[in-house]
């Protein structure tokens, strides 16, 4: 169809036990109200069911706002809907773990945007992989990415830090200059490298740091 927006899902579906981080739960999916014990509440014929979901803030794909690092830090109320949505975007696919400043464009082609990195480690979700030896971005990349002025930095990988390093800079960098950072998407080899859009709105949560997002693509 000519002129229609292609829509190109970066999520991980969220899935009862599915474990997203290693050493914190999955979460549990069950019902509150099941459609049988809705049936006396309603008509003949009509029923309902209202799920009930407990689960950790960082599960499946997920925003981290400034609060999740710090606690003067805008949190998800706070978040500016121009921050979320409809973001210019670009892709950068770095062939290496260890993804360094030297591996994006120039500065001026991130101001604004969301800067989406490609590592394709999101072929190992939902194995005991995904929780080894993953890309990350480096602490100069950061400050890079910070001073360049970018909206939000996304990725598909384990954590946009390096697990090992547990100041975990890169975190802190973004976070500090509220750059949100959106981790464990997938599905980006399905994204050009330029001209898209790019959505990640997490429920509008007070005192809460980070929540999982409906992460997409309109290209
Ligand atoms: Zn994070």
């Amino acid at each position: 169809m000519p002129d229609q927006p292609k829509l190109i899902d970066l999520s991980h579906t969220v899935a009862h036990g599915l474990v997203t981080y290693k050493g914190l739960p999955g979460p549990i999916i069950c019902d509150y109200l099941s459609r049988e014990a809705s049936r006396k509440l309603y008509s003949p014929g009509t029923e309902f069911q209202i799920g009930k979901i407990e689960m950790v803030a960082n599960t499946g794909t997920y925003l981290d706002s400034p609060f999740h690092r710090y606690p003067d830090g805008k949190d998800l109320s706070e978040l500016e809907l121009q921050k979320l949505a409809n973001l210019p975007a670009i892709k950068i696919s770095p062939s290496k773990q260890t993804i360094d400043a030297s591996c994006f464009p120039g500065g001026a082609d991130l101001a604004g945007k969301a800067v989406l990195v490609e590592t394709g480690w999101s072929r190992h979700w939902n194995t005991p992989q995904y929780f080894e030896g993953h890309p990350f971005l480096t602490e100069d990349a950061a400050r890079f990415l910070s001073d360049s002025g970018a909206a939000l930095v996304g990725i598909d990988s384990y954590n946009i830090d390096d697990v090992a390093d547990l100041r975990r800079p890169v975190h802190s960098i973004l976070l500090k200059n509220e750059i949100p950072i959106v981790e464990h998407m997938t599905n980006l080899a399905a994204v050009p490298p330029t001209d898209f859009r790019f959505f990640a709105v997490p429920v509008k949560v007070k005192s809460f740091g980070s929540f999982p997002v409906r992460a997409f693509a309109i290209v």
